[in-house]
């Protein structure tokens, strides 16, 4: 017969084997769940006259942000205006000459949007850039003869450039600047760039341009706000983004005010002016960063009327949202779903 103090031992016995593993397993559970948390990593840099945040998640999170800043640096060096000893300055200087893979695919791709806008989207717009003071910060604004003579030079159709021998050619003292279309060509790269190091998931932010590898780890959706012109911190709404670009071009980025008048940096390039329009912003979602790069300064330069016809045109290759100085949001069918706002949304289709 077993005594009283010996069940009472044997009972204690088991107790603490129970407390034992369960603290053991709560321990094992602990230092996995902090291992999984620390698998990723967020970094700042300044690049491209711009902030930018990267987001990774992944084993190889910390190499892959490395590498990431790296390649950022890279294409800075390519394609600042900024810089004397860039590429593409050496091309303004010298009138076109070799062109490296890089810049090569941004004149490509450039080319074609500029034919398929009618003119909107043009890279030879610097030299205007350079007269209202956007290149450099001394800001001014010239007047109308200026930018006619100005404007001469002003049409990539004139550019040449050969995939073959990699050689570009601005004819008649034009210059080109890569603004509307680097930062979604570099987003592009990064996404590649961090999937060589088994990154699954990435939020990448350059400079309000969102570009989304995957989901969250769980594979939910990212949710990003798009900006409100206007109010710092306000915001037109959320979108839902997974495996996506969305990126925005607005008069409210970049600015300068003289004798009452605001002059914004997205030129119009039939007039040298600022494009004047009832547009305050416009987002593109798509998969490609450089082509919603290049299409949100576009039709931006459009207006809204053009901008949902030539959405119309291409139905399918593009979501946009509009955001009109009258405070109309216009969203497309195919991502109306997928945003949410407290204004009142008009949703497009292709009956509009
Ligand atoms: P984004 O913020 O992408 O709309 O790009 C604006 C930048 O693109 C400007 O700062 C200029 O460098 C350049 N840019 C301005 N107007 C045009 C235009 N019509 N076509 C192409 N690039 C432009
Ligand atoms: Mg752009």
């Amino acid at each position: 017969m077993e005594t009283v103090k010996e069940k009472t031992g044997r009972l204690l016995a088991l107790v603490s084997l129970i407390v034992i593993v369960g603290l053991l397993v709560f321990f094992m559970w602990n230092t996995t769940h902090k291992e999984k948390a620390e698998d990723s990593t967020t970094v700042s840099i300044y690049a491209m006259d711009t902030y930018m945040t990267i987001t990774l998640y992944g084993e190889h999170a910390e190499e892959a942000a490395e590498a990431a800043k790296k390649e950022i640096a890279r294409l800075d060096a390519l394609l600042s205006t900024g810089s004397a000893e860039s590429e593409v300055s050496r091309l303004n200087r010298e009138g076109g000459g070799l062109v490296s893979e890089d810049v090569g695919k941004l004149i490509k791709e450039a080319l074609v949007v500029h034919e398929k806008t009618y003119g909107a989207f043009d890279i030879s717009v610097y030299p205007v850039m350079k007269a209202w003071g956007f290149a450099g910060g001394d800001y001014r604004v010239p007047s109308d003869d200026e930018l006619d003579k100005l404007l001469e030079k002003v049409d990539a159709s004139l550019i040449g450039y050969s995939e073959e021998t990699k050689e570009i050619s601005l004819p008649g003292g034009m210059e080109i600047d890569f603004g509307g279309i680097a930062k979604g060509y570099t987003g592009d790269l990064l996404i590649e760039l961090v999937k060589d190091y088994g990154i699954e998931h990435a939020l990448f932010n350059l400079g309000g341009n969102v570009q989304a590898l995957g989901g969250k780890t769980s594979n939910s959706d990212w949710k990003v706000a798009v900006a409100k012109p206007g109010e710092e911190n306000g915001y037109l709404g959320y979108m839902d983004l997974n495996n996506k670009t969305m990126i925005t071009s607005g008069s409210y980025e970049r600015f300068f005010e003289a004798d009452g008048e605001i002059y914004h940096h997205i030129i119009d390039p039939k007039t040298g002016k600022p494009a004047d329009n009832d547009l305050l912003s416009v987002t593109i979602v798509t998969e490609s960063g450089t082509l919603a790069d290049a299409l949100s300064t576009s039709l931006f330069v459009m207006g809204a009327d053009d901008a949902i016809t030539f959405w119309k045109e291409h139905y399918g290759e593009f979501d946009m949202i509009l955001y009109t100085k009258d405070g109309n949001l216009f969203v497309t069918d195919g991502i109306s779903n997928k945003f949410t706002s407290d204004i009142k949304i008009t949703t497009l289709d292709k009956t509009y």
